[in-house]
């Protein structure tokens, strides 16, 4: 499948991943928008939260963030996941952005 985040998930680029476990890798914006920018980025392809069917998922992802900002030390944080190229989201492979100071 031609999907950037699957190709970093299957070890593609020598990404860096910050924290990972059995659902979940979590990495580095290549683009930071903020001093601290990561993607937590679930290991099955799902396009987009619109097309989410396995809601415990959710749960992980969730899970995910509260460990890795505990792991570096981060606060205070905001979570934003874009659905649909409307609301600009770039990468179909659904991902939520954890955005620091
Ligand atoms: P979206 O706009 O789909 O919500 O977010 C996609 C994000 O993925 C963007 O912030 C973009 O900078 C990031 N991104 C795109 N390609 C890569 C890549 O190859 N590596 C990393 N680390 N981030 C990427
Ligand atoms: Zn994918």
């Amino acid at each position: 499948m031609d999907c950037i985040f699957c190709k970093i998930i299957n070890g593609e680029f020598n990404t860096e991943f910050v924290y990972e476990n059995e659902h979940v890798v979590v990495f580095k914006d290549i683009h930071p928008k903020a001093p601290v920018h990561l993607l937590v980025v679930p290991k099955v392809h799902t396009a987009s939260l619109n097309e989410l069917e396995d809601k415990s998922l959710m749960g992980e992802l969730l899970q995910a963030v509260k460990d890795v900002t505990k792991k570096i030390g981060l606060k205070s944080y905001r979570v934003q996941i874009n659905t649909g190229k409307e609301a600009g989201q770039e990468v179909f492979h659904l991902h939520l952005h954890v955005l620091g100071a």
